[in-house]
């Protein structure tokens, strides 16, 4: 039998995953990608002499005997000395008291010293920790192990009786989002410690997983960073006989008589295949590529009136000094003074790059504030560069001084600043309005299941963040394990998969 091609649009996580299925049930993958290196969003890059890594912060469930280490495996992604795993996921300061507090795998500290801020809160803490404790050693592919077109109710009944007395943290208050479910809690810094654990309105049962699998010591940071992560996946690709084409941008999935059957890029070249799998943008790919011709109320809906992932403002800066006392993360609250960059939170979450000599040479450290910022007002100011470049330096120096406040002195070391804003994130992944996650995730985008196909295209599935909302590295990955089940069964064959 003569072995299909399939082109894949992107070669983010999700189109590489795509990829390395593919090739492992013998079709011929060959991915175009707008950018010149694998990662999209997970990008890196250099600027006099620092590594900057504007993506992934951590990674989940990385460990031996999870369900979803296989997936590392089959990705080959898996280099064990290359997951750090974090002890102390983030460090609360509260700039205006000088009052810090550390979350740590150890959640009865936690706790213990939440009570201590505010013992009137003892209930809500109690019952919070209790939650977060259910989800110990949780499975990461419950939910996730097969596309929403090949799971049944008998498969629904199984995950749901897998998750046994848990089951309750799934719904009722658990279901709220966490900013509103800590309208409760009476003192005020508490409150906003527990809303920024992970985004303030993911629902709290979201938080609970990740305190979770903090506590079973199933997060883990990557010493080669998101580009050793990227690259790991790439040589996997290629080692199986993949092709990548980079600075390809797509422009058009090519349909004939409703079937798929290549792709047009800008520079007007045509390539034809057998099957068309776009891991990229969503909105593009339906609206643009296949200029919405195959879509149904729900498809349009989703994309008019569905929240997207906050898009965010990143500020690298390369520090002549070294940062040894401190975490990985410190998250403050801004003391009020920033007014430029169009920020739209409060929050500066700050990672510091003091794990990994990958990042900054010797004595050097790369500190990266990342908050949270809006689309239209950096479009717009796009269109003159003057100003752009401008509000940048004016944004980069006033959250300097915030970081002064913390570190005395961190002001006259710094030597090298990036800023990367939500344009930056478009203009290198097309990623719609700069939502680098896709969705946001809501207790109802989070529970959708969004198919894989269009309705009345054949030859053509959908990988990637925008078939599952909130995004991440596993959820991403596993889209693309789901575009290669698909095309299997469509093909009569038995999906397989092999380790790296
Ligand atoms: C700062 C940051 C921190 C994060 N931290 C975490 C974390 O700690 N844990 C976690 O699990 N997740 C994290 N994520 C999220 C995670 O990295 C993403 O959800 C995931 O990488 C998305 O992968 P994807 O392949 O679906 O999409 P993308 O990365 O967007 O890939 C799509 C690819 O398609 C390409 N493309 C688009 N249009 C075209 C076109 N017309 N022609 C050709 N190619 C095209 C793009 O260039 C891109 O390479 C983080 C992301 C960021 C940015």
């Amino acid at each position: 039998m003569t072995e299909k091609n399939i082109i894949i649009i992107g070669a983010g996580l999700a189109g590489l995953a795509t990829g390395i299925y593919a090739q492992m049930n013998g079709y011929r993958a060959h991915i175009f990608e707008h950018g010149n290196q694998p990662g999209g969003v997970s990008a890196t890059w250099k600027r006099k002499g620092y590594t900057i890594d504007g993506g992934i912060h951590f990674y989940m469930g990385f460990r031996p005997g999870q369900p979803v280490h296989d997936l590392y495996r089959e990705l080959g992604i898996y280099q064990a000395d290359q997951y750090q795993e974090i002890a102390t996921y983030g460090r609360y300061l509260d700039p205006t008291s000088n009052r810090t507090l550390d979350l740590t795998s150890d959640l009865d500290r936690f706790s213990a010293e939440l009570k201590a801020i505010s013992p009137n809160d003892t209930d809500f803490i109690d019952e919070f920790i209790k939650g977060a404790k259910a989800f110990k050693n949780v499975s990461f592919t419950t939910g996730l192990d097969k596309p929403p077109e090949m799971t049944g109710f008998w498969d629904t009944a199984k995950m749901m009786l897998s998750m046994g007395k848990k089951i309750k943290y799934y719904g009722g208050r658990y279901n709220l989002p966490m900013n509103e479910a800590v309208k409760d809690v009476k003192e005020p810094w508490v409150r906003e410690i527990l809303e920024g654990i992970f985004l303030p309105d993911v629902p709290v049962w979201f938080v609970l997983f990740v305190l979770g699998m903090l506590a079973s010591g199933n997060i883990a940071l990557r010493l080669d960073g998101s580009a050793g992560f990227a690259s790991a996946l790439e040589k996997r690709f290629t080692n199986l006989r993949g092709q990548i084409t980079y600075k390809a941008t797509v422009e058009e999935i090519l349909v004939e008589n409703d079937r798929a059957v290549g792709i047009r890029l800008k520079d007007g070249d045509e390539h034809r295949a057998d099957r068309v799998v776009s891991a990229a943008d969503g909105y593009s790919t339906i609206f643009e590529f296949l200029k919405g011709r195959f879509v149904d109320n729900i498809i349009r809906e989703r994309y008019e009136k569905w929240p997207l992932f906050n898009p965010v403002v990143m500020i690298s800066y390369g520090v002549n000094r070294e940062f040894q006392d401190d975490p990985w993360m410190v998250v403050i609250k801004s003391t009020g003074n920033i007014t430029a960059g169009h920020l739209t939170g409060p929050w500066l979450a700050i990672r510091i790059f003091n794990y990994s000599p990958a990042f900054a040479l010797p004595g050097k450290t790369v500190v990266q504030v990342m908050i949270d910022s809006a689309w239209e007002p950096w479009r717009e100011l796009r269109e003159d560069m003057d100003a752009y470049t401008a509000e940048k330096q004016q944004l980069a120096q006033q959250v300097l001084e915030n970081l002064s406040g913390v570190w005395p002195g961190i002001a006259d070391q710094v030597d090298m600043t990036d800023v990367a804003t939500p344009y930056t994130y478009y203009r290198c992944t097309f990623n719609r309005k700069g939502a680098y996650e896709g969705f946001s995730i809501t207790p109802e985008t989070i529970r959708t299941k969004i198919y894989r196909t269009l309705p009345g295209l054949k030859n053509f599935l959908m990988a990637g963040q925008w078939v599952s909302p909130g995004g991440g590295v596993i959820p991403s990955l596993m889209t693309g394990k789901h575009a290669v089940m698909l095309l299997c069964r469509q093909d009569g064959k038995r999906f397989e998969t092999t380790e790296a």
